[in-house]
């Protein structure tokens, strides 16, 4: 989809969209943070539009900023295999991040990803604001600790509020796990294995919000 430039685009236009489709065709063109100048396109989330739940990981990757969709890389790949262990699939949930463009830092003349910055994250909340409202999951999973910082508490300690319901934006129940990247970075099969079972724990009880009142 081609982006649409916004010149005048400004935080009261975006919090009257009243329509996911054109809240992702406007944000395609945002250039509210710094990350716009270094982004190959922006990565707004996909999904169920009306999913009882909502996924948030960090932000995209190299493989998320080339196809301009969420969690595709060996991190969604990993993601998707959970999901499916967890009894649910993609099809059944929203997944977006708390930043759209890939945040990335030069290091021997190549990019490589970073966390996003406190204000990077401050000038994406927008976005994260109107996929929530338009969305309205009925929960949230957080993957990692800087999305439930961002979302749920910023002193989270993600290993010790993992496997709780929390409060998070607009009253939204909200859990926290790992992120599939985390999992990959362990080099240990046996720490690997053991954070990608906690993963597919928290799916699993993430899930549960799918299960009608
Ligand atoms: S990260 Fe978010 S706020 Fe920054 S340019 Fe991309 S879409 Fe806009």
């Amino acid at each position: 989809m081609e982006s649409v430039a916004h010149p005048s685009l400004d935080t009261p236009l975006i919090e009257h969209l009243t329509d996911l489709g054109q809240a992702r065709q406007i944000a395609l063109g945002c250039v509210r943070c710094d990350l716009a100048a270094t982004r190959t396109q922006v990565v707004f989330g996909e999904g169920v539009p009306t999913a009882r739940l909502m996924l948030v990981g960090e932000g995209p990757g190299a493989e998320e900023d080339r196809q301009g969709r969420p969690f595709v890389g060996r991190a969604g790949q990993l993601l998707d295999a959970a999901i499916a262990q967890a009894g649910l699939s993609r099809d059944q949930v929203y997944v977006t991040n708390v930043v759209r463009c890939r945040p990335v830092k030069v290091s021997d003349a190549h990019l490589e990803n970073r966390p996003p910055r406190a204000g990077e994250i401050g000038a994406c909340r927008v976005w994260m604001d109107a996929e929530l409202r338009l969305v309205a999951p009925r929960a949230l999973l957080c993957l990692g600790a800087v999305a439930a910082k961002a979302l749920i508490d910023k002193d989270l300690r993600l290993l010790e509020a993992r496997g709780q319901w929390l409060s998070g934006p607009r009253g939204i129940a909200a859990l926290a796990t790992l992120h599939p990247s985390y999992v990959l970075r362990q080099r240990d099969p046996e720490a690997r294995d053991r954070a990608r079972r906690m993963l597919v724990e928290d799916l699993s009880l993430a899930a549960r919000a799918l299960t009608p009142a």
